[in-house]
């Protein structure tokens, strides 16, 4: 007689798309690597101004490395991803195409932050290395990446629009979710979130804090960030608060990276 091999497991006999199966199971995902500070530096807000712009922010990171703080700097596409998401909608192009083709500029991006940050342990990195940050943030180096969340072909589509609503502020919201730790931070051109965009709006005023329901329920005519980013927050597990912090402005990187409330933060 052949005896048959069970497995004693809570999901065998679920089906997996049921309410049922998952509350059956106690979850709770681990902070992975909770201390990182998950960086982006925005495209057109930073990279796109060139050195001037750069090098005093790669500065406060490696000055931050220095004092022990560890970071994983990942890099936005700016005016060049928004140029051939403008070319290939008008060629019609299906949003999973569209968002293939973006994730190659913050890639570039992500190559020359590395060659800059090279000789301070500036590292180039694919997601798959995430297993790997642990080494590298214990030798001291920088992990360099690209923004984009690798959805690809599989990028849904979002209200009609073929723009990829999961783009490079998207991200680092899900770097920083997946890693653990409790803060994004943006880096960015203005001092923070304004009650409209402040380079269209001279009248647009600065807000320090609010939280993402409230800035939700506020239903402003433009944000500093993705919205997606905004509406994914109140569910996060990790990720509760986002920062953007104006880089062109000496020390707020710095003190960003201390852990200081500087610039503006959303709240989970
Ligand atoms: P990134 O370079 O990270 O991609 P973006 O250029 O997409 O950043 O977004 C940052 C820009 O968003 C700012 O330079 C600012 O002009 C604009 N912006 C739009 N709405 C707002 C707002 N409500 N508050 C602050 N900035 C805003
Ligand atoms: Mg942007």
């Amino acid at each position: 007689m052949t005896e048959r091999r069970t497995l004693d497991s809570a999901l065998a006999h679920a089906n997996l798309s049921s309410t049922s199966a998952s509350s059956g199971v106690d979850y709770r995902p681990v902070a992975v690597m909770p201390d990182v500070r998950v960086v982006k530096i925005g495209g057109q807000s930073v990279l796109d101004r060139g050195r001037a712009a750069l090098f005093p922010i790669l500065d406060e990171v490696i000055e931050a490395r220095k004092l022990g703080i560890q970071v994983v700097l990942l890099t936005g596409g700016g005016t060049r991803a928004r140029h051939i998401y403008t070319i290939a909608s008008e060629l019609g192009m299906p949003t999973g195409v569209v968002a293939t083709l973006g994730k190659y500029i913050p890639m570039q991006n992500a190559r020359m932050v590395q060659m800059l940050l090279a000789k301070h342990g500036g590292l180039f990195i694919l997601p798959d290395d995430f297993e790997k940050l642990p080494l590298y943030l214990q030798l001291g180096c920088i992990p360099v990446m690209s923004g984009m969340p690798p959805f690809g072909y599989w990028e849904k589509r979002e209200g009609g629009s073929r723009i990829p609503p999961h783009r490079t502020d998207a991200g680092v919201f899900l770097s920083c979710e997946f890693l653990g730790a409790r803060r994004a931070i943006y880096i960015k051109d203005e001092d923070g979130l304004y009650t409209n965009d402040p380079k269209k709006d001279k009248t647009a005023t600065h807000i320090p804090r609010i939280s993402a329901k409230e800035l939700i329920e506020r239903n402003l005519n433009d944000v500093v960030v993705e919205r997606m980013v905004v509406e994914y927050l109140p569910r996060a597990r990790w990720c509760k608060e986002l920062q953007i912090v104006n880089g062109l402005k000496p020390g707020q990187v710095l003190a960003a990276l201390k852990g200081e409330d500087v610039g503006s933060i959303i709240s989970a």
